[in-house]
């Protein structure tokens, strides 16, 4: 199969499966370079959408929409586009990043690694294929072969194909940013919206300030715990509601990381990667990158990140450093600098993921990313792939989609 039709046959299966519509390949010039996993077929009449939050799913509807020749606005609260794909490259030194959000793709996330390719984005191997894990279980302190650990996991819960996970090269946030680069007339930072007023004749969005943007349609993109900072008239559904105020749960999540001065830890033969019994995982984002300074992570979800929440920055980073004394002895001598993420405690973001209960989930999740009139809604939380930007894409193009298709005058 040739790389054009490797791709394509990649974009219809994962579209298809997506329940999203495709343009046939018979419609398409064979030499389309800028064709894209998720284009909205055919001409329709343009409509004028406004999407809240510049996150990988809004950034996907607004990048279709505006490519099918809608009129898009792109309003985001943040200051950066990226939303729960967040690099952060300091107080790192030498160049070295690590991923406070989005970091591991695996291989079956098509709409993750088929943008990722469109963009141009090389992708390098997650996980090290060398070197030994550490586990720390009950005080027990095992090494465990790279093979092992990514053949093998020896924690249940998670995909055995851990070898074949990749990373963006560069960061992930390369890939919220080849969509905004194609937007950069479309998108407002730091431009918090308040309110979104539908009537016959259309949408109004307020923003802080008092801006008002008009539109045909809205595509609300905002994570359930922040929802409830903008105010819907007539107001939402009573599931949606429901969803809003604590009926659908999100995790908590927090990373603390930290730089060192050398990767001393590969004097005993490891890779700097490991899982404790706290719990947590540890990744060394440095691992393929050259030293001598190297960056360990403390990935903490649920009840642990909660615990490390209610701390101030400098005691989190005390607190993991006392525990990996014991996982990596010697630890205290070579530490430079520390950093600590909390998805819950960001205000535009209150939580990691959507991570509902079962009886949640059947009541509320078909709810969730309804339209109402003509106010649609995405993100991850209204996929069926929580906790994934593949969740989000998928979300962010089926809502794309119904916007495309949808009347002008309904
Ligand atoms: C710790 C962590 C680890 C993860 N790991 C992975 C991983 O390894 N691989 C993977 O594929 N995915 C991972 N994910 C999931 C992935 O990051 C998300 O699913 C995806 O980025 C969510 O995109 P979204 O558009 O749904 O939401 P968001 O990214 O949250 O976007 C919503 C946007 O709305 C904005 N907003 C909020 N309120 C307003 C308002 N009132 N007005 C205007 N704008 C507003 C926000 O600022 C934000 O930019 C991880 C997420 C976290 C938190």
């Amino acid at each position: 199969m040739s790389d054009l039709n490797r791709r394509e046959f990649l974009r219809q299966s994962i579209l298809l499966a997506a329940g999203i519509t495709l343009i046939s390949c018979e419609d398409e010039k064979s030499d389309t370079v800028d064709e894209s996993p998720g284009q909205l077929i055919g001409n329709q009449p343009t409509k004028k959408v406004v999407i809240i939050g510049a996150g990988m799913s809004g950034l996907v509807a607004g990048y279709e929409l505006n490519r099918a020749g809608h009129d898009v606005i792109i309003l985001e609260a943040r200051d950066r586009v990226g939303g729960r794909v967040l690099t952060l490259r300091e107080p790192f030194s030498d160049g070295h990043f690590a991923e406070a959000g989005a970091a591991r793709i695996p291989p079956d996330h098509d709409l993750t690694l088929g943008y990722a390719d469109h963009f141009g984005l090389m992708l390098d191997p997650f996980y090290p294929q060398s070197n030994y894990f550490v586990n720390m279980s009950s005080g027990n302190r095992t090494l465990i072969p790279a093979s092992d650990y990514i053949n093998e996991p020896p924690w249940g819960g998670f995909p055995a194909d851990r070898k074949d996970f990749v990373k963006i090269r560069g960061g992930t946030d390369k890939l919220p940013q080849g969509f905004a680069d194609a937007l950069t007339e479309q998108i407002h930072l730091a431009t918090p919206v308040e309110s979104i007023e539908q009537n016959a004749d259309g949408v109004v969005v307020r923003v802080s300030g008092g801006t008002e943007f008009n539109a045909d349609r809205a595509l609300c993109t905002v994570p359930l715990p922040v929802l409830n900072r903008i105010q819907f008239t007539p107001s939402l559904s009573d599931e949606k509601i429901e969803a809003i105020s604590g009926g659908y749960n999100y995790a908590p999540s927090t990373r603390v990381f930290m730089q060192f001065a050398n990767r001393f830890w590969e004097n005993e033969g490891l890779n700097g990667w490991g899982n404790t019994d706290w719990p947590e995982e540890i990744w060394h984002p440095t691992w393929d990158r050259e030293g001598p300074k190297g960056i360990l992570m403390s990935y903490m979800y649920y009840g642990r990140a909660v615990e490390l929440d209610q701390l101030i920055e400098e005691d989190r980073i005390q607190h993991v450093l006392n525990r990996w004394d014991s996982v990596f002895p010697g630890v205290y001598d070579h530490v430079e600098n520390g950093v600590s993420h909390s998805w819950a405690l960001q205000e535009w973001s209150g939580g990691a993921w959507a991570s509902p209960t079962a009886d949640q989930d059947e009541a509320l999740a078909a709810h969730i990313g309804a339209a109402e009139g003509r106010i649609h809604f995405a993100g991850e939380h209204a996929s069926d792939n929580h906790g994934w930007m593949q969740g989000a894409l998928v979300s962010g193009l089926r809502a794309a989609t119904e916007i495309h298709e949808r009347d002008l005058y309904l």
